[in-house]
């Protein structure tokens, strides 16, 4: 290891330093009962475990177990629960905190790409500023919304005087096609018209549509769309 790289790999453990604790407190509410393993099927086994948090484990050999504890709950608690005991014992050292920060970062790689492929998909659309023609095309001039088809929550900010109450939504391709077709209440919080529904896009194809909006019994509000 070159002086530059030593530089570059002591600046990294003090910013995965730094970072590791909040990291590891984001990570344990949510890993701490989404990953459950009660039988430890695939479990390095405590002794690693051991190993690992106090760095006598290399870390090419620890690298390969980030996967397992960004996916396994057990085996995160263990690590967090030896990793305090260790820190108590006052035997945590700089080298450690560089395997640590990996494993924190690993993990919360892990933890958003699960929810970036996750069902569970919230997207907010503000349409307050689209003059979208009643009943009529969606105007040419407005760039399209962005909708993900991983959405499965839309949250729509409603255009200043919508009214509230039950609501229609369509989503239509370009020759008008309805290709999904769903409805939600809008209320007024913070005094802005929100409506929240549930989307389902997984089986339309990348592109543009049009997605309609009415109050039930009203006319139709269309406002282009981009999935992707
Ligand atoms: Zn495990």
């Amino acid at each position: 290891m070159n002086k530059e790289q030593a530089d570059q790999s002591l600046r990294d453990q003090k910013q995965f330093g730094k970072e590791e604790k909040r990291i590891l407190g984001v990570l344990s509410q949510g890993l701490a009962g989404e990953f459950p393993n009660p039988k430890r099927v695939g479990c390095p086994g405590t002794v690693f475990l051991e190993g690992m948090a106090s760095h006598q484990i290399p870390l090419s050999e620890a690298e390969k177990w980030l996967d397992h504890l960004g996916s396994c709950s057990p085996c995160f608690l263990e690590f967090t629960a030896i990793r305090k005991k260790l820190r108590k014992r006052r035997w945590f050292r700089l080298g450690g905190g560089l395997v640590v920060g990996l494993v924190a970062l690993a993990l919360w790689i892990a933890l958003r790409s699960h929810s970036d492929v996750g069902r569970d998909q919230t997207a907010i659309l503000d349409v307050r500023g689209y003059a979208a023609e009643r009943g009529g095309e969606s105007p040419s001039n407005q760039p399209p919304l962005e909708l993900g088809r991983n959405t499965r929550h839309l949250v729509l900010y409603l255009p200043i005087g919508s009214r509230q109450g039950s609501y229609d939504l369509v989503m239509l391709n370009q020759i008008g096609n309805e290709l999904f077709h769903g409805g939600g209440i809008a209320q007024l919080e913070n005094h802005v018209v929100v409506l929240r529904t549930d989307i389902d896009l997984a089986d339309l194809p990348a592109g543009l549509y049009s997605l309609g909006l009415r109050p039930r019994g009203f006319q139709w509000t269309r406002f282009p769309v981009r999935v992707f």
